[in-house]
């Protein structure tokens, strides 16, 4: 039987992770990036939805846990410190690692 193989552009998020699941049902991945060099500063981001399930799925939930920052979430406010609108961190991810780190 021949190996399914895939070639994947992009080494961002969707890219690894998509390699992740084929290399699961046994397909042989290649990923391929544009970018000249890895961009190592680091990125907030937010997981909720359909993206904690695969975290959960994929076995990370102790790596995700282990990198959290501790955001609170995100506020515009006006100059003289009034709310216009806030993005609160309200994640089930986050609501545990929060009672975790306690
Ligand atoms: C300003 C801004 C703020 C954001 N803030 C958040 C946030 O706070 N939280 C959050 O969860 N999400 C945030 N997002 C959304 C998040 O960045 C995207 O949902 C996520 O990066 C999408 O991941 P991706 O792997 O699909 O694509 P991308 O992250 O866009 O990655 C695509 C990759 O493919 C590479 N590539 C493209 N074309 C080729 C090619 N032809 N050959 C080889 N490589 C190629 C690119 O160089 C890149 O590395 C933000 C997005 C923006 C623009």
């Amino acid at each position: 039987m021949v190996t399914p193989s895939a070639l994947i552009a992009g080494t961002s998020i969707a890219g690894p992770a998509l390699a992740y699941w084929l290399e699961r049902y046994g397909w042989r991945t290649t990923i391929v990036e544009r970018a000249p060099a890895l961009r190592t500063g680091g990125q907030n981001v937010d997981l909720k939805g359909a993206g904690l399930q695969v975290i959960e799925r994929m076995g990370l939930e102790d790596q995700v846990r282990a990198a959290y920052t501790g955001e609170l979430g995100l506020e515009f406010v006006q100059a003289r410190g009034q709310a216009l609108a806030r993005f609160p961190v309200g994640d089930p991810m986050v609501e545990r690692a929060r009672r975790a780190a306690r």
